[in-house]
């Protein structure tokens, strides 16, 4: 029997007709995870009051970087998607904020704030279609941020040393999440997952206790090492959406 990992309902208590998938389908996701009712399911596109819907924030920032990551100019022009928050200047390769919300006090923090309740509804999700474990009290913490926007959960990205780009057509247009021994590991030792997507690479945190320690820790034995094998520089808060613009001020370096 289906049970939805976001408000722990069961078949007889809600439905599940809708396909909920784990990655928006805009940027290509085909992974669906089965255990998400509707009413859970809707909710995430929902818009609150000058609050980006979860699922539009994931998708705006998703089609960008998927955009900037392809290094022609014209491509970028073609594969070019219409953001509904953001001005994308393809020659400067710049992004700016639309003006009506720039006006609109702490419109950045809002707007990081739903994408990172969308990051984590991306992990929870893709660990239920592959581990299927997802209804875990350890995860408890995910639901109350991702689906009831309580409380806060901090996602960073990991800043490379140098702009390189990982590009791989297949895992652009398909993603997928891998929770490989690597991905295991971190879990067990610093209780955190990583993944790569178009240029950025995304932190999470797998469990809701000791998690400035965890940091810490990563920070000192991981990140700070210089033989750090990814050639990670810093990790990054994403606390606002232009701490999420490194890929272009890489870019604006020459
Ligand atoms: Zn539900």
């Amino acid at each position: 029997m289906k049970q939805c990992i976001w408000c722990n309902r069961k078949e007889h208590d809600t439905s599940f007709k809708t396909l909920a998938h784990t990655f928006p389908r805009s940027i290509g996701g085909k992974k669906i995870c089965k255990n998400v009712c509707d009413e859970c399911n809707f909710a995430f596109g929902r818009k609150q009051q000058f609050q980006p819907s979860v699922d539009i924030a994931v998708k705006e920032i998703f089609n960008i970087s998927k955009n900037i990551i392809s290094t022609n100019p014209k491509q970028f022009q073609k594969n070019r998607f219409k953001s509904e928050y953001f001005k994308i200047d393809v020659e400067k390769r710049k992004i700016t904020l639309k003006p009506k919300y720039k006006l609109k006090s702490n419109f950045q923090e809002t707007f990081a704030r739903s994408f990172r309740r969308g990051i984590y509804k991306i992990f929870l999700e893709e660990r239920e279609r592959i581990i299927g474990d997802a209804l875990s009290d350890e995860f408890n913490f995910i639901r109350e941020f991702s689906r009831y926007n309580l409380n806060d959960i901090p996602l960073y990205y990991l800043k490379p040393v140098m702009p390189l780009i990982f590009t791989n057509e297949e895992h652009l247009n398909n993603p997928e999440l891998q929770f490989s021994t690597y991905n295991m590991n971190l879990h067990e030792e610093y209780r955190l997952f990583d993944f790569y997507y178009a240029g950025y690479s995304y932190l999470l945190h797998t469990n809701n206790f000791m998690k400035d320690f965890h940091i810490y820790n990563y920070n000192i034995n991981v990140i700070n090492k210089e033989t750090n094998s990814m050639k990670l520089s810093k990790i990054v808060a994403i606390n606002r959406m232009e701490d999420l613009d490194f890929r272009y001020q890489l870019f604006n370096q020459k």
